[in-house]
């Protein structure tokens, strides 16, 4: 089926809407993108909605229609009286910063199966808002967020590229990342200066074999502390006898970079570090 490609252009308009660059508003107007997001989502009745960023409603419309709950956190209250006309019936908005906000408490009064993040984020906070959807420990079986392009392939990016860092670590140690979408400028209003991606984040159900995550997480974030730095100079203070010990058994030394190691072999320095050590 075709739709026309533009939405909510003219509600805007009508509006007088005044776009507010510090909060990353750049409003999809193109239904096509629309359909396909909620397309690749597969969201159905038992499923719970997390929705950053309503803006104008393009995407929460449309989310209403497929979920029976979905819960948008938007920022900006002077979009109340937009929202307020689109009639959503399944849709509680929270005109709150979400960063700041208890989601735990939010859900508490829903019933679901499953719950699912789908959102056309901020920029500027994409980074902060994945972090706290992983750290509020909400069991989130699937994330489907538009992000800008570059921070996209920094998430599902593989070792030995630029790209891989220890966010691509973290995000591969509790998700499988997959791109959905390429996305154009055209598609905005305001239009951007970058383009966009439609990432998907689907829970691993097989997580690596970590024995203790905060050691895991710890040896990670250590041993990219200076990117270009080999694990022997990152790592100073640890047992480095047994990260060689083990990086030997890879036919690796303590001269490679952290960006050559895949998660695997992270795991397997913290599972035999001394739990005591390195605090
Ligand atoms: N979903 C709409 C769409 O696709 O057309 C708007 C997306 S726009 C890129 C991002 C939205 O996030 C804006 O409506 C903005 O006001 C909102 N926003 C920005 N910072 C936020 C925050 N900290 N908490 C909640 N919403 C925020």
């Amino acid at each position: 089926m075709k739709h026309s490609p533009k939405i909510i252009n003219n509600e805007l308009n009508k509006d007088n809407f005044n776009f507010k660059k510090k909060f990353g508003q750049n409003f999809i107007v193109d239904k096509n993108i629309i359909h396909s997001i909620i397309n690749k989502s597969n969201i159905d009745k038992d499923t719970l909605v997390i929705e950053i960023g309503p803006g104008a409603g393009a995407l929460t419309t449309e989310l209403d229609k497929v979920s029976s709950h979905v819960i948008a956190y938007e920022i900006d209250e002077t979009l109340k009286p937009i929202l307020e006309k689109q009639n959503l019936k399944n849709t509680e908005i929270i005109y709150q910063d979400f960063l700041k906000r208890n989601v735990k408490e939010d859900l508490k009064k829903y019933n679901y199966k499953k719950i699912y993040v789908v959102a056309n984020l901020p920029y500027y906070i994409t980074t902060p808002i994945i972090m706290k959807l992983i750290q509020d420990n909400l069991n989130i079986d699937k994330i489907v967020v538009m992000v800008q392009k570059e921070v996209g392939d920094r998430f599902k990016a593989k070792p030995n590229t630029k790209e891989y860092n220890s966010l691509s670590i973290y995000l591969n140690y509790y998700f499988t990342v997959e791109k959905l979408l390429d996305v154009s400028k055209n598609v905005f209003i305001p239009k951007p200066n970058v383009d966009s991606v439609v990432v998907c984040f689907t829970k691993k159900e097989h997580k690596t074999k970590v024995d203790n995550e905060e050691i895991f997480f710890k040896l990670v974030k250590d041993s990219f502390k200076q990117k270009r730095k080999t694990l022997k100079n990152n790592l100073k203070g640890y047992d480095l006898d047994k990260i060689e010990e083990i990086l030997n058994k890879h036919n690796l030394n303590l001269t490679v970079r952290a960006e050559a190691l895949p998660i695997e072999i992270f795991a397997e320095i913290a599972n035999n570090l001394n739990v005591n050590q390195n605090k």
